[in-house]
């Protein structure tokens, strides 16, 4: 399951990344090492940094400076190296992204021909599996609009899938559902952390926190405010900000 990577190096690493939105400065010297399966839960404040932090790992968005690398390859700012990498890392977004004029299938199935140069016999056998997988083997026919939040999402989770990237970045994944939608969505992910797929997902699913991830980063302000696994942080948090972030949450 999980993509083949390169022994002992960290999967992604950022190193004093900065980024400004005008004065805004948004990101404040971030370092992170994530390793090879593993799942980091980011945490923290609306406004915090926290989905721009993950936009930046494939350069949705660009950063001011600091180097970020995937799989120890420097993240270039443009061409076709970019790409490439970009490809690696895939993005699972609160509110689903799907093409909405396109079949579940096809959703799935345009990115692994058009960058991957799998054939449409390939790619369409390799997208149902992967329904099967995320239990949605009967809707590959269906449109977005015909599906329910839940069914959405686990599809956007398959489209993800189907490029074999090395990493997946999760905003918010369950924000925008129901809630007797957020766990069915949820087990997918818990699954693929099983698996060993390397994750980072931003969540407020403390319950998920607390099972699936290997560490747990709070973000305030655009800084990495602690950084613990969930056990050493749910149970002690170090800093009042975390202390009162957690007591509104919880
Ligand atoms: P979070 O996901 O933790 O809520 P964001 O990363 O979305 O935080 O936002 C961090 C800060 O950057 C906020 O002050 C937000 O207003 C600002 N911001 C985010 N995206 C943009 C943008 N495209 N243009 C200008 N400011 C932005
Ligand atoms: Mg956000």
């Amino acid at each position: 399951m999980a993509a083949q990577t390169t022994a002992g190096t960290p999967l992604v690493r950022l190193s004093g990344v900065n980024k400004h939105f005008g004065d805004n400065h948004v990101l404040r010297d971030i370092n992170l090492e994530v390793q090879a399966g593993e799942v980091i839960v980011v945490i923290g404040p609306s406004g915090s940094g926290k989905s721009t932090l993950c936009r930046t790992v494939n350069r949705l968005e660009t950063i001011g400076t600091g180097e970020i690398t995937i799989d120890g390859k420097v993240l270039p700012a443009e061409g076709r190296e970019l790409a490439r990498l970009r490809s690696d890392v895939g993005m699972v977004f609160q509110h689903f992204n799907l093409f909405a004029h396109m079949t579940v299938l096809d959703n799935i199935t345009l990115g692994p021909m058009k960058v991957r140069k799998l054939t449409k016999k390939d790619a369409e056998a390799k997208g149902r599996a992967l329904l099967d997988r995320v239990g949605l083997a009967d809707k590959a026919g269906a449109l977005p609009a015909q599906l329910s939040g839940g069914q959405q999402q686990r599809v956007a989770i398959a489209r993800a899938l189907a490029m074999e990237p090395k990493v997946i970045m999760f905003d918010e994944p369950t924000s925008a559902l129901d809630p007797e939608m957020i766990n069915e969505v949820l087990d997918v992910m818990i699954d693929l952390a099983r698996e060993g797929m390397t994750m980072i997902v931003v969540t407020h699913e403390m319950g998920f926190a607390r099972r699936a991830a290997n560490r747990v980063i709070f973000m305030a302000d655009g800084q990495i405010v602690e950084i613990a696994p969930p056990e050493e942080f749910f149970g002690s948090p170090k800093s009042e900000r975390a202390r009162d972030f957690l007591s509104k949450v919880m």
